[in-house]
């Protein structure tokens, strides 16, 4: 059967940064009969549940995985090394169940694929990836904005 890598909070795991999930019947429908293979890059890289909300400030995550960009917390804390780490793990963690696509959440700074929130903490999104889906992206994982989410 086919693995699809998905956010462990679109799964309903309770993950996100205010210690809530997000599961919907828009995901269930997205993965349809592919193995879903949940998974959290900030948990996985040791940040707690429930944290502060980090946003990329100077780019997306591409420009944090080319060192042009850092994420940032709401108190000023930087967790570049954190979000880096997360996504070299959602990456093995894809590759060892052989999942070609990913359906990640929506304009997280980890797992959004198009839009991400801009670094001012205000609400306001901007063009580009989170960390771990610009590099799910640049190792030829597709990733898809879950719908809904
Ligand atoms: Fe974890 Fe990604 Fe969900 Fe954030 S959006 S809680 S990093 S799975």
């Amino acid at each position: 059967m086919e693995s699809v890598l998905v956010s462990a909070c679109l799964r309903g795991v309770p993950c996100r940064f205010d210690g809530r999930g997000k599961a919907s019947a828009e995901v269930i429908d997205a993965i349809g009969d592919r193995r879903p293979v949940a998974f959290c890059p900030e948990v996985s890289a040791g940040l707690p549940t429930p944290r502060r909300p980090a946003e990329i400030t100077g780019g997306d995550g591409h420009d944090v995985l080319d060192g042009r960009a850092r994420v940032v917390d709401d108190t000023g804390q930087d967790v570049t090394e954190e979000f880096v780490d997360g996504a070299q793990q959602a990456l093995e963690a894809a590759r060892r169940a052989g999942c070609t696509e990913a359906l990640l959440m929506a304009r997280s700074p980890s797992c959004g694929r198009g839009t991400v929130y801009d670094g001012t903490f205000t609400g306001a999104l901007r063009t580009g990836d989170g960390v771990t889906a610009a590099l799910l992206e640049r190792h030829g994982i597709t990733v898809r904005p879950a719908p809904g989410a």
